[in-house]
């Protein structure tokens, strides 16, 4: 039976919204929507099959004809379009407005690299088409991978990991197809700052290494001292992240190195937040093994919701020959794809493959388009800007907010704030969550965990100063009312289309499963 057959109705909006509720719950522009299996029903489709010509006579399904309706909910086209709109208007998006997250490089995605993707020879292009007929896709992803040697000044770049942390297990891989072909497969442990992105620890992890903590200084650095203490013919290597997720640069990276590399390990360096850096600093000349770079954060391509990410990664020229396969290669009669591991193509090393094909075709069309537009100036500004918002909302609420390494000096790409100074019974939940009222996406909260109450700000290069200085305002505003205690900061957001949720209930007891409510009806009976 359909849910409008039963005369059920999705029930009144929650209570808990500021302001009177109105008839349909709908705030003006805030409309609501109930859930598609609440609105729709089985007998209506938005679509027209022809019918079908009489089968053939026999059971050609084998018994497995459905004798039952599937149960899927319908709507005619307009609702079905008015039911997404709804709700992708109850989201966030870079298209709206800042997006404060932190270690995570939200800006905005020029629309020239969408048109780009989106030109047929790119967005059509078929994995298995005969190489002789994507010439120029496999150029795109040549230049590309040249651009990102160049610009890292590593050695070589393995294109095909689809994210941040699959590039960071194609590091480790690497590293250890190097110490296995050393054979030093017995180094066993990766190093890793405490103020390192979970993905760090989960990747070495997972690729059979096991993890140990580095402290952090106080200043917000990994602790060089103890962290060379503790190399030694255990050790496969280090994974840092530069800058790192304190929002600071690790100024004796290559002293570390330099140790790592003295002790007969490898260093891996998570490059998610080379947008603060990019066309100043190349990770190859601190003497980096193997780092992962963000296309979707660095180099603009929409993620968070959106698009997929890519996550390629450069090697030095001690992990080349261990990078995975395939990548393309530039000869006299055009652009050929190495797949294969043998002796003759110099990749007898290889680890092996990260994915079916090539990597994400239109992440790279994306990028390398956003590097061409940029070019090498514009690419240095981009890194000197985000560093240069970043500065500013540091110093704009340091007054106000706690900042615990604006000692430290300047920072990087983020600002970092901490929830000391607030009153008795609030934290950095209540702010977050009044930002939301205030129009912005809550910056990264409670992480990195070094800082108690973190509150990362990464404003990135493509916010203009009004822009920023409306964040500020905003952030400033709900920061002192959080240190006057204003109570009504507790249980914001109060305009969101949902109030303050249970958020640990949420996460695990999560409601995956739609249920039939039993009808009125039938429940009186
Ligand atoms: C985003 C990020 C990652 C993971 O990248 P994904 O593309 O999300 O897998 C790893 N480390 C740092 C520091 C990051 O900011």
């Amino acid at each position: 039976m359909s849910i409008n057959q039963s005369g059920w109705r999705p029930t009144a909006p929650q209570a808990g919204g500021a302001g009177a509720p109105t008839f349909t719950g709908n705030k003006a522009l805030m409309l609501e929507e109930a859930l598609i299996f609440e609105i729709g029903d089985t007998e209506t489709t938005g679509v027209d099959f022809t019918g079908v010509a009489a089968a053939p006579a026999g059971d050609r399904l084998g018994g497995l004809a459905r004798s039952a309706p599937i149960g899927l909910p319908g709507l005619a086209e307009p609702e079905a379009v008015r039911h997404y709109t709804r709700l992708s208007r109850q989201n966030y998006a870079i298209d709206l407005g800042l997006f404060p997250l932190g270690s995570c490089t939200m800006k905005h995605n020029p629309r020239l690299n969408e048109k780009m993707a989106r030109l047929p020879g790119f967005s059509d292009v078929h994995p298995l088409a005969p190489v002789d007929t994507v010439q120029g896709a496999l150029a795109v992803i040549h230049q590309l991978a040249h651009w990102l040697v160049t610009l890292t000044g590593m050695t070589s770049v393995a294109m095909s990991p689809k994210a941040g942390a699959h590039g960071e297990l194609c590091g480790i891989l690497a590293i250890k197809a190097a110490l296995e072909k050393r054979g030093e497969g017995h180094r066993k442990v990766i190093l890793v700052p405490e103020s390192a992105h979970g993905t760090n620890p989960a990747t070495a992890a997972f690729a059979g290494f096991s993890v140990e903590d580095i402290p952090a200084t106080a200043d917000g650095r990994v602790d060089t001292a103890a962290l060379i203490a503790r190399l030694g013919p255990d050790v496969a290597g280090v994974m840092i992240t530069n800058p790192n997720t304190c929002g600071l640069f690790e100024r004796d990276l290559k002293t570390i190195s330099d140790a790592v590399h003295a002790a007969g390990g490898y260093v891996y360096c998570d490059g998610a937040n080379f947008n603060a850096i990019v066309g100043r600093v190349r990770p190859g000349d601190l003497g980096v093994d193997a780092m992962h770079i963000n296309l979707h954060k660095t180099f603009s391509t929409p993620h968070g919701g959106g698009g997929p990410g890519s996550g390629p990664v450069v090697f030095s020229e001690a992990l080349t020959p261990f990078a995975p396969l395939p990548f393309v290669e530039q000869t006299d009669a055009g652009f050929r794809l190495v797949e294969e591991e043998n002796a003759e193509d110099h990749h007898a090393d290889s680890f092996g493959r990260m994915v079916a094909f090539h990597g994400q075709m239109g992440m790279f069309t994306r990028a390398l388009t956003y590097i061409l537009s940029h070019g090498a100036d514009g690419l240095r500004q981009v890194a000197e800007d985000a560093v240069l918002n970043a500065n500013y909302v540091l110093r704009s609420l340091e007054d106000t907010l706690d900042a615990p390494f604006a000692r430290s000096g300047p920072c990087m790409h983020e600002a970092i704030f901490s929830d000391a100074g607030l009153a008795e019974g609030f934290s950095t939940i209540d702010i977050a969550k009044a930002l939301i009222d205030e129009g912005f996406h809550p910056m990264t909260m409670y992480f990195p965990l070094v800082v108690h109450g973190a509150m990362l700000v990464e404003p990135t290069e493509t916010e203009s100063k009004a822009a920023l200085d409306q964040f500020i305002g905003a952030l400033r505003s709900v920061a002192e009312r959080a240190k006057a205690g204003d109570q009504a900061l507790k249980t914001a957001p109060h305009f969101a289309p949902r109030a303050r949720l249970d958020e640990t209930r949420a996460a695990r007891k999560p409601i995956l499963v739609w249920k039939e409510p039993t009808p009125v009806a039938a429940a009186a009976e």
